[in-house]
């Protein structure tokens, strides 16, 4: 192993147990999407004892933080993002608490060598991935401007690296009619059967729709009694898509079918839409310059089988402004999905610990190698502006 990444390693493994306690307290403290003030305290506390420079609210987010430390020479920056936000009723089921000791063992591990091979160094905290988008929301803030790489992980049922994500977003879909008894349902306008008819036609279109779009919708709101003709009634939809393009001619088809059913009922509609995940385009250059110090410590990665199911998470929205990894680390047996009870109780396991020490680790010297190898940086650039173009 080279000199410096020897003082990585070392001086990770002098923070180990700071940093496996670290996880253990934000696994038993869950905070929902932006509400994650304990978690951000503990992170900036960690990174301020060990010289970081530490930035709070960032983006106008409160529980959003940048701790930077700056070589005094040149060099680039590079930032591993830390999550740590829970699931409704479900505490850690996505092993945010992992991730989020990941990237601060890697910051802190990194940090020890940068004052001699130049570059910065940051710890980025990026609230609210369950549904927040609190990435989306930094990317619009502009804190990603002046940062040239990102690295994060999170736990699953595998080692992978180059796993993309679909584009997704939400529509609400509301239908205001109007009231009346169900003797005489002609003197009313049915919101319901208003919002129905949105349902059916996204059963009819879904034929037409793009290869690997999915729309899945709930009703939240059908009405009171059903001895009236409900005056209003409400929807939530989630659609996903291989591309945002793909996911916005599906978005604007439904919209469209809202207009058929006031043309048909006469109730009005209000359609709302999320902000939109964009898909992800993990950088493989970078990916397998952390495959390979990851081999260090005995831990072989994988790429996906083609028919992987995918998710969506704004790690896709930073994958599309500079280079990005999101690599995988298993923590479940295959089959155990995330946001289960399993999961969760998987993201405090001993497992769980080895991942933080070795992730930390192998983070830190694929930011090292970024950093002090030109020949890599020109190679993850051309990849990245690949990948986006058009995008
Ligand atoms: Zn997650």
């Amino acid at each position: 192993m080279d000199k410096y990444k020897s003082i990585i390693n070392d001086s990770i493994e002098n923070i180990e147990k700071g940093l496996i306690e670290l996880s253990q307290k934000i696994h038993a403290n869950p905070e929902l999407c932006f509400e994650e003030y304990k978690a951000v305290g503990w992170l900036m506390e960690l990174a301020e004892t060990h010289g970081f420079n530490i930035e709070n609210p960032v983006g106008g987010l409160e529980t959003a933080f940048k701790a930077s430390y700056k070589s005094k020479k040149a060099g680039p920056t590079v930032a591993f993002l830390a999550e740590y936000d829970a699931l409704r009723g479900k505490g850690h089921a996505c092993g945010h608490n992992i991730i989020a000791s990941c990237a601060a063992g890697a910051a802190l591990g990194l940090s020890k060598v940068v004052d001699e091979i130049g570059g910065e160094v940051i710890l980025l905290g990026t609230p609210a991935e369950e549904g927040g988008g609190g990435k989306i929301i930094l990317i619009e803030e502009g804190v990603f401007n002046d940062i040239d790489f990102a690295l994060m992980i999170h736990p699953g049922s595998q080692n992978l690296i180059g796993r993309g994500g679909l584009a997704a977003m939400q529509l609400d879909i509301e239908f205001a009619g109007k009231a009346a008894h169900s003797s005489d349902p002609a003197s009313g306008i049915n919101a319901l059967t208003a919002l129905l008819e949105v349902f059916k036609g996204i059963d009819t279109l879904r034929n037409t729709f793009e290869d690997g779009t999915r729309a899945n919708g709930i009703i939240t709101a059908g009405g009171e009694a059903s001895n009236i003709i409900p005056d209003f009634a409400a929807g939530e939809f989630t659609l996903r898509a291989k591309t945002r393009q793909d996911l916005k001619e599906m978005a604007d088809q439904i919209i469209k079918l809202t207009g058929a059913a006031e043309i048909i009922i006469g109730a009005k509609p209000n359609v709302k839409k999320s902000m939109v995940y964009a898909e992800r385009y993990p950088n493989l250059t970078m990916g397998e310059q952390f495959k390979e110090n990851m081999s260090l410590w005995g831990e072989d990665f994988n790429y996906p089988s083609p028919d992987m199911k995918l998710g969506s998470s704004d790690i896709g929205n930073v994958s599309m402004e500079l280079p990005t990894i999101h690599s995988y680390l298993k923590i479940v047996k295959p089959g155990v999905s995330a946001h289960t009870e399993e999961f969760a109780e998987a993201s405090i396991s001993k497992r769980a610990e080895e991942v933080i020490i070795k992730t930390s680790k192998g983070l830190a010297m694929t930011g090292y190698d970024i950093i002090t190898d030109e020949k890599l940086q020109t190679e993850i650039i051309s990849e990245f502006k690949e990948n986006v173009k058009g995008g």
